[in-house]
């Protein structure tokens, strides 16, 4: 968390910053050093990234529910002003308890904060609620209203894009979602191929779908691995031109292959290794080449999904926040420019075989032997 704070990747209030002052009173280290964790894991799985607490204070006596790992830290604590660890570790196991995702939970509660210091919610529609950025007590009060959908949680609870629909006043610049899915923890204005992957994913600004950046600005294991796809050298962080978005493509196939497969992505293995595992696993003796024909033809279904259902390339976009400058600290002025973000979106649907308004041609889906699906796109 320390190193992300120190290049603006932390999101913060609602992602008006990039830095929390607070970062070190939330961090892993400090949850080492104050509250102690294990690490468990799914089973037979050698990473076991799961965090395992008990913090009696908060009342959680159980670590089935886990503990916060660095996306909760960050929605509960930075995104929503709150420096209070033991607050965070309670409001990891309420999401976890009812089965609500941290990202989502945290994000929407950092917008009603905004909200509230805008005036736009009010005492009278929190309950008295004072939901303040930076007050643990009122974060926790409205997650577990959200849990039960009560009072201000009804509205709260089907996330931002909608609370803000509802709400009006412009709060719509900033819920901070693409398609209705809220922001991960990654600041798009440092990692600008992040930001074009959330932008045109039929998830919407699902982190896990594309690239990050950072990991191939200079030499590391990460630029070692991409060379077996053609990508040879680093690429800067704010790029969003022809390299940059073939990279992209060709990450969100191969982890679209993974979703595929329903395989963790936090598992190391790289490409051949996983096209070993499958073809041991299954007997099917394939190849890097097809598994990312299968990760594509995953993309364009979804896409046609998306249209069948009313979707169109307007959704392809970043919310408002993420086209103003960063007030201050590392990423300082720093924002993505509309104009870019078109160029961008342009380039993926060329070197995805869309037309200019994001729809799969016919060739495209022909040469993925997927031409059926192209029914789905004729009555439309
Ligand atoms: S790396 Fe993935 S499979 Fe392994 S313990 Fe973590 S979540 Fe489970």
């Amino acid at each position: 968390m320390d190193a992300f704070n120190s290049i603006g990747n932390i999101p913060t209030r609602n992602f008006r910053d990039g830095f929390f002052e607070d970062i070190n009173n939330i961090s892993a280290i400090t949850l080492s050093e104050i509250i102690g964790y294990k690490m468990e894991g799914c089973s037979t799985c050698p990473v076991r990234c799961k965090k395992a607490v008990i913090c009696s204070e908060m009342d959680i006596n159980d670590s089935s529910y886990g503990g916060p790992e660095y996306e909760t830290l960050a929605s509960f604590g930075a995104n929503c002003g709150v420096n209070d660890l033991k607050a965070i570790i309670a409001a990891n196991a309420i999401c976890n308890g009812n089965s609500i995702d941290t990202i989502s939970a945290g994000v929407t509660i950092g917008f009603a904060m905004e909200c509230f210091e805008k005036g736009i919610l009010t005492l009278n529609d929190t309950g008295g609620i004072k939901l303040e950025f930076g007050n643990s007590e009122a974060m926790l009060q409205v997650l577990e209203l959200i849990a039960k959908r009560q009072d201000i949680g009804d509205l709260l609870a089907d996330g931002v894009l909608r609370a803000a629909n509802t709400l009006g006043q412009g709060s719509d610049s900033f819920a901070v979602h693409v398609k209705g899915l809220e922001m991960g923890m990654h600041e798009p204005r440092l990692k600008q191929g992040l930001g074009l992957g959330y932008a045109v994913a039929s998830l919407g600004a699902d982190h896990n779908t594309g690239l990050h950046d950072t990991r191939y600005v200079s030499k590391s294991a990460d630029l070692e691995e991409i060379k077996a796809l053609g990508f040879m050298n680093p690429i800067p962080v704010n790029d969003l031109g022809p390299r940059k978005v073939s990279l992209f493509a060709a990450l969100h196939r191969w982890n679209n292959f993974q979703d595929c497969l329903v395989k963790c992505i936090f598992v190391p293995f790289n490409f051949s290794k996983t096209v070993r595992a499958v073809s041991a696993i299954t007997g099917w003796d394939t190849t890097v080449y097809e598994a990312m024909k299968v990760g594509e033809r995953a993309i364009q279904l979804a896409r046609i999904f998306n249209i069948r259902e009313g979707f169109s390339a307007k959704e392809d976009n970043l919310p408002p926040r993420i086209h103003t400058p960063m007030p201050g600290g590392h990423l300082k002025g720093s924002h993505i420019a509309q104009s870019d973000l078109r160029q961008g979106i342009m380039l993926y649907y060329e070197e995805m075989g869309w037309t200019k308004d994001g729809i799969p041609k016919k060739s495209t889906l022909e040469k993925l032997e997927i031409e059926w699906a192209s029914e789905c796109l004729e009555n439309l």
